[in-house]
């Protein structure tokens, strides 16, 4: 797994933009609490595991929202950008910022446990709980070190 899709993209207000390698054109919906808070809904990311480039860095914070976990937003407009897994280089990014989003396909739902009732998507995806996506996720993490 390697990312070879190259993505850019930037917040609202434009202060802070990226420029990044995706794994894929799969965009991940995560249903948990922390991401409904963080971004008022829904968080809809694509897998990235190579350092971003970021212009206007001053701007970016960085809220460490777990032990694990650390969440970048613009200071200024308040975009929600990405997750970190704290201190490497593997990364979700939001997909609504990249600049294109038109080859971008929803494939897997998790979280799933934490969804709230008030909506349901219709996409065909793979759906895993908190519990099932988590245990993926280390599994992968240690794979790749
Ligand atoms: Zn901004
Ligand atoms: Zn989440």
């Amino acid at each position: 797994m390697s990312g070879e899709i190259p993505v850019s993209g930037h917040c609202l207000c434009g202060a802070v933009g990226f420029t990044a390698a995706a794994l894929s054109p799969d965009v991940t919906a995560c249903h948990c609490t922390m991401c409904s808070r963080w971004g008022g809904g829904v968080a809809l990311s694509i897998d990235i595991e190579t350092a971003p480039v970021f212009t206007g860095e001053d701007n970016l914070g960085v809220y460490k929202s777990s032990d694990w976990g650390e969440r970048g937003f613009c200071k200024l407009c308040g975009s929600s950008l990405y997750w970190r897994l704290s201190g490497t280089d593997r990364y979700t990014f939001s997909a609504g910022a990249l600049d294109d989003t038109s080859h971008l396909r929803l494939t897997k739902e998790i979280f799933i446990d934490e969804k709230p009732g008030y909506y349901t998507f219709a996409n065909d995806t793979v759906k895993q709980t908190g519990d099932e996506a988590t245990a993926a996720f280390l599994a992968e993490a240690e794979h790749r070190t």
